[in-house]
């Protein structure tokens, strides 16, 4: 109440973009030296109070997550298998590169839990736009599988949200982290309700998507070296041009940060005046067809100063402040 107290009192209609996280985002840890690690949230976090803009999102904390919501976009058998997994103490890996402690689960709970209350709030018009600030990350995350440091896929049960429950005809989704976003494509490649725009380095992990794709899977492989000329050549030529076709009611964003010119995970060399850029051209094309309706999710962006830099050119531009 303190915390709140301390910031400004504006009427709810004048804030935009809605903040959504969890304290159990913070407690899931993959081990001493893993670069999907809680920092990643405190870094955000960081920039954020320093750029003045948090003060002004509308803060919610994530709910967490039902089965019925899950079993939209992964199998029975996955959703057992994670719980299976989940140690009482220590950690347990479920991939080879993402391990669970005992708080992965709840967090992986909330974290796709917050996708749906964006999803809601957006819906209702309580924000125009909402920003996921959780973790594990999910784009990874195939209907049957963890992988990637990601354990469900929010994104995927955002959206799925967003045409069972709102019965929304037509959502897309744009994936700008620097990998592809393979458990997406997993769970929505025949479902034509569903656009799926990414520009990925390839080849590189996860070592797909180059070969897939179909008229509402718009895959854009880049090769390592992609600055932001490259990039927002992709995005012009290739994402604009499908998503006016496509029409979506309400635009999903996998806001991975791992392009940037700082952050070793991957060899793109993007900034964050190209994150500021993407946004702006994505909020453009909510505002013509979504009724402004934006629903951005975490995934990638390991250095830790560069990631807290490019979530705040990307909320700047969501919030329009
Ligand atoms: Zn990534």
């Amino acid at each position: 109440m303190i915390a709140l107290s301390r910031r400004p009192i504006f009427t709810e209609s004048r804030l935009q973009t809605a903040y959504i996280s969890h304290p159990l985002c913070l407690k899931h840890d993959m081990g001493a030296h893993h670069p999907e690690c809680p920092a990643r949230i405190y870094a955000i976090e960081d920039q954020l109070i320093a750029s003045g803009l948090f003060d002004y999102l509308q803060h919610h904390q994530a709910s967490e997550v039902t089965r019925e919501q899950l079993l939209r976009v992964h199998t029975a058998a996955h959703l057992d298998h994670v719980a299976a997994t989940a140690p009482q103490q220590g950690i347990a890996h479920i991939d080879g590169d993402t391990a669970m402690n005992p708080y992965t689960q709840p967090a992986a709970l909330r974290a796709a839990g917050a996708a749906v209350l964006a999803v809601d709030l957006v819906m209702a018009g309580r924000v125009e736009n909402a920003f996921c600030s959780i973790r594990p990350p999910g784009h990874h995350a195939e209907r049957g599988r963890a992988m990637g440091f990601c354990i469900f896929n929010n994104v995927a049960v955002g959206a799925a949200h967003a045409l069972e429950h709102h019965g929304l005809k037509r959502v897309a989704i744009a994936d700008f982290d620097v990998h592809h976003g393979n458990g997406t494509e997993d769970i929505f490649r025949d479902e034509p309700r569903v656009m799926l725009c990414s520009t990925f380095q390839h080849p590189f992990y996860p070592n797909c998507g180059a070969d897939s794709g179909n008229e509402h899977i718009i895959n854009v492989p880049l090769p390592a070296g992609t600055g932001s000329s490259e990039f927002r050549a992709a995005v012009t030529e290739r994402w604009l041009p499908a998503l006016e076709r496509f029409q979506p009611e309400m635009l999903f964003i996998s806001a991975g940060f791992d392009a940037h010119r700082d952050d070793d995970m991957a060899m793109f060399k993007l900034g964050e005046s190209d994150y500021a850029w993407v946004t702006t051209e994505l909020k453009l094309i909510a505002e013509k067809y979504a009724q402004r309706r934006i629903v951005s999710v975490l995934e990638g962006g390991y250095e830790l100063h560069a990631l807290g830099r490019s979530v705040t050119a990307h909320i700047k531009v969501l919030s329009g402040l």
